[in-house]
């Protein structure tokens, strides 16, 4: 409990401490160099990696307040640690080897070592069984060979996993690679609509050469690993934007009592109230789907081999994920209503979650393929619509 409440106290420091730096980076739209020197400062960088690897071992509750307080200052923030810790080192704990553990997993949680995690390429989005990526043994190596799109710290990290296909059987496997290698070519993707303070990136691996030892999981594990990975990514989006609907109802609240308009604060305008009572709603829903999800994604982490909870874990986390998402977005546009011209700035939070808060809808999973996955957990495996 008490590591609990140290781990949350540090949390909220370096957030308070990177809200003035932040506040600049969105007026100029510049990268924010300072989110990982800070996060290391606070020693944030592991918090659900075991102490054994030097990490903070937080247990998940403590882990999904850690990312609701996070998400408060941004979406781009949120989504630095959602790919360092929930997709990347969540991954190498119930996935990698112990000398991947070593190599990796420890200098990450001190910021040595910052990570991505590559599924997506330019043809293939919402099916990453469509990839093109491809890999085949070399000796002591595989080679790779593809491009990876839209990728999160894409430009920053210094190691990936990447998913690629054999050249042989077309089955999918995960590497975790270096981004110093010869054969690697990285562009920043800059004129995305949103999340203007960090990195997103492609990259392009040509006869790319990986160590053996750096295969996550077994050959052909592919699809297994990214799956469960995105369980835990989609986790930490919903409390991320549980987080950043708190936010918007913090301003939108404070804003409307100080706004006067026709002779009264705008908070005593019944349609002002409309909004607040909207965005309390939200709140409150999407708090109340994240803890059903994360406590049925601790009842699985309890029995990591019992399927029927993953299945439900999957489900639960699917349903959080796409409902706080629309919850964030519908928040943060009624804040910018609120706050009037003045909420149309990136002077002003909400509007800032406005922009950042959309890509919620499309990455992880978009809201129409969480709806296909949540309409097949019910009707049945012979309905399903996709794969
Ligand atoms: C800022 C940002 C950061 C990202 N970070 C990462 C990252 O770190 N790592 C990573 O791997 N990826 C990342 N992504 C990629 C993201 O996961 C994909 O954009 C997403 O999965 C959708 O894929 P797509 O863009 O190719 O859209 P498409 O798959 O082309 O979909 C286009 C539209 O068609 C709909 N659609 C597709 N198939 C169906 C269907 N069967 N039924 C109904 N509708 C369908 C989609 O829902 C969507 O509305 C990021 C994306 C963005 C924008």
């Amino acid at each position: 409990m008490e590591e609990s409440e140290s781990i949350l106290k540090d949390v909220n420091d370096f957030c308070e401490k990177l809200r003035p730096i932040a506040d600049i980076c969105y007026l100029e739209h510049k990268f924010n160099d300072q989110i990982i020197p800070l996060a290391k400062e606070f020693n944030i960088l592991g918090l659900p990696v075991p102490r054994e690897f030097d990490g903070r071992g937080a247990d998940i509750f403590t882990y999904i307040k850690a990312f609701e307080r996070i998400g408060m200052e941004g979406t781009g923030i949120r989504t630095v640690f959602s790919v360092h810790s929930s997709l990347v080192q969540k991954t190498l704990m119930r996935f990698g080897t112990n000398e991947q553990k070593e190599r990796y997993l420890k200098p990450s949680v001190k910021g040595e070592i910052i990570f991505a995690f590559a599924l997506t390429e330019p043809d293939a989005g919402s099916n990453p069984l469509e990839l093109k990526m491809n890999f085949k043994k070399d000796q002591d190596s595989y080679v790779l060979n593809g491009t990876k799109y839209l990728i999160s710290n894409g430009t920053i990290a210094d190691a990936i996993i990447v998913f690629a296909k054999s050249t042989i059987d077309d089955k999918m496997s995960a590497f975790i690679i270096d981004t110093d290698g010869e054969g690697i070519e990285k562009e920043e993707l800059v004129s995305k609509m949103g999340t203007p303070t960090i990195d997103t990136g492609m990259f392009e691996l040509q006869d790319y050469k990986v160590d053996v030892n750096n295969l996550v999981g077994g050959e052909g594990q592919g699809w297994q690993i990214a799956k469960q990975a995105l369980i835990e990514g989609r986790l930490g989006v919903a409390a991320g934007c549980a987080g950043s609907i708190k936010d918007c109802l913090i301003e939108a609240t404070e804003y409307s009592k100080e706004r006067m308009q026709y002779g009264k604060p705008i908070a005593k305008h019944q349609l002002i109230q409309e909004h607040i009572a909207g965005i309390e709603v939200h709140l409150s829903s999407s708090e109340a789907m994240v803890n059903r999800a994360v406590t049925m994604k601790d009842e699985w982490d309890k029995n990591p081999g019992d399927k029927e909870l993953m299945r439900r874990a999957d489900l639960a986390v699917a349903e959080a994920k796409l409902f706080c998402a629309n919850a964030a977005f519908d928040a943060a546009d009624r804040a910018v209503q609120i706050l009037g011209g003045r909420g149309w700035s990136f002077l002003y939070r909400p509007g800032r979650h406005l922009v950042d808060t959309r890509v919620c809808r499309i990455y992880e999973g978009t809201d129409e393929i969480l709806k296909l996955k949540i309409a097949a957990g019910v009707l049945g495996k012979q309905y399903r619509a996709y794969f």
